[in-house]
């Protein structure tokens, strides 16, 4: 096994993390030489752990021991760094969200076509615990056939970082968390999407949305909430699922929640009314306890390999990518389609 050179660009945040805990688990397929940061103080903690420091991008493109790159910048740069890249004969990894916008993507798979080599996106977020979880509910149908999917990420601390904050590098929230929610949604429902409502949040008073809410409706009839938010100190489950046949909810990533399934119909007993508030109702009482059962979340293994494990596979054997760009570009659109919905509630 032969393992592929990466040189990585921008050796932030992300670009540390991926050298420092995802790439090692592949440490037979994949081996970091060096990393490229416009910021010098980057480039000195890099060279700490004794990386090949270059001095450029052209640095990286001209040394033909490098097979590809991974590209960990602001969303802005993407678009560039990748056509670049390809042309000088480096498979890619990109950070999402790949570009700023579909016109982007397509000069950049149109490049990733003429040179042949692998353009790959990073949806890490397909192979989270809870996404999975929810993955199997929906093709297991322990809980019936899944009409309503709702999908939240929420916090209190704002946007984070500097350049998140501004619209000419890609910020707010839709292009960050926004496309790990809706690449998981896309991933999840295998209908077409018919209509898509949505409204993006400005509450922190940035030129960049701070979170938003988008309501989409697939053709299967389902129907799927997704929500980021920024400015929430008490937060709503991660994930909450209707099915025909009871519901799920997923707290948060420790996975704590549970299940509660409808039981034999025949057990059912009416339920008992009770007070609420200042009057009675039987509709919202709870259901008789021989009417439903309450089970754990049972831990799920994806059943397809590990981003570079899959990325190796598909530069050496031309294997099936798991994130295919064609998927990454369905959700581009998507993504885009929320920002003109929301402009209507304006
Ligand atoms: P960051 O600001 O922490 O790091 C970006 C780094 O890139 C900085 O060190 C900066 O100096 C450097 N840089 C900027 N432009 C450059 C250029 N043209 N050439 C070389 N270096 C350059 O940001 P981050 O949080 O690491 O985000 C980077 C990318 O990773 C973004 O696209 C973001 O959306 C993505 N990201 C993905 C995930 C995920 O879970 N998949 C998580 C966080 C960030």
């Amino acid at each position: 096994m032969t393992a592929i050179n990466f040189a990585v660009i921008g050796y932030g945040g992300m670009g540390s993390y991926h050298i420092h805990n995802i790439m090692p688990n592949e440490n037979e397929r994949i081996h970091v030489v060096g990393t490229y940061d416009h910021s010098e103080e980057r480039q000195a903690i890099s060279s700490q752990h004794n990386h090949k420091i270059y001095s450029s991008l052209e640095d990286i493109l001209q040394d033909q021991t490098i097979e590809a790159v991974l590209i960990a910048t602001p969303n802005d740069s993407h678009k560039e760094l990748a056509i670049q890249a390809l042309k000088a004969g480096k498979h890619v990894v990109c950070e999402k969200p790949v570009t700023m916008n579909v016109a982007e993507l397509d000069e950049v798979l149109k490049v990733a076509k003429e040179t042949g080599l692998t353009f790959m996106v990073h949806q890490n977020r397909r192979w989270d615990p809870d996404f999975l979880i929810t993955r199997e509910l929906y093709k297991n149908q322990q809980i019936g056939e899944l009409f309503q999917i709702e999908s939240r990420v929420q916090g209190a601390n704002g946007i984070p970082g500097d350049w998140r904050h501004e619209l000419k590098h890609g910020g707010g929230m839709l292009l960050d968390w926004g496309v790990h929610l809706l690449d998981q949604l896309l991933f999840l429902v295998d209908s077409r999407i018919v209509k898509v409502s949505a409204d993006l949040s400005y509450i922190l008073g940035d030129e960049v949305d701070d979170g938003f809410i988008a309501y989409i409706i697939f053709e299967n009839g389902s129907r799927a909430i997704i929500e980021v938010g920024t400015t929430n100190y008490i937060k709503l489950p991660r994930w909450y699922l209707k099915g025909t046949k009871g519901t799920g909810v997923i707290h948060d990533w420790d996975l704590s929640g549970e299940l509660v399934i409808e039981s034999d119909k025949q057990a059912i007993q009416a339920p008992e009314p009770i007070q609420a508030g200042v009057g009675l109702t039987k509709t919202m009482a709870p259901p008789s306890e021989e009417a439903t059962e309450t089970k754990k979340l049972s831990n799920v293994s994806a059943e397809y390999d590990p981003f570079y494990k899959n990325f190796y596979k598909v530069v050496r054997e031309q294997a099936e990518p798991v994130v295919k760009n064609e998927e990454v570009r369905k959700v581009m659109i998507l993504i885009e389609e929320i920002f003109e919905a929301a402009k209507k509630l304006k």
